[in-house]
């Protein structure tokens, strides 16, 4: 989904692109960063955010729990996070083989194991 949002006090439509993309309305109640890969928002009322869906539907917000200015509205859970796993292994595994007897990299490695540990961190 796009990272889009509305004012219901200047009715403008924002959108962040992308993840240091910080947009505010026009008067200024609302603001949205993070574009495809986290949706910070950051409002002074959340009766006044409406998020845009992709289909143009405007979505009210539920509020869980407010800590600071910046809150991030949704990060992939468990399940996303396995089928995150599951595809690394699938690209992997399907590699040709001259490519399956190089060497990885040190960021690969520390990229499976930061994968790893937020799946771990997440277990309900
Ligand atoms: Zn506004």
């Amino acid at each position: 989904m796009r990272n889009r949002a509305k004012c219901r006090k200047c009715k403008s439509v924002i959108e962040s692109l992308t993840l240091n993309d910080h947009v505010s309305c026009s008067c200024g109640e609302i603001s949205i960063s993070g574009g495809l890969y986290e949706n910070y928002v950051s409002t002074l009322n959340y009766d006044n955010f409406l998020r845009v869906d992709d289909e143009n539907n405007e979505i009210i917000v539920k509020v869980i729990e407010s800590e600071g200015p910046h809150e991030t509205e949704k990060k992939p859970d468990h399940d996303e996070l396995l089928a995150m796993l599951d595809r690394m292994i699938d690209s992997y595994s399907s590699l040709p083989e001259n490519a399956m007897s190089t060497p990885i990299t040190h960021y690969d490695f520390v990229s499976a194991l930061m994968l790893l540990s937020s799946i771990v961190k997440r277990i309900p």
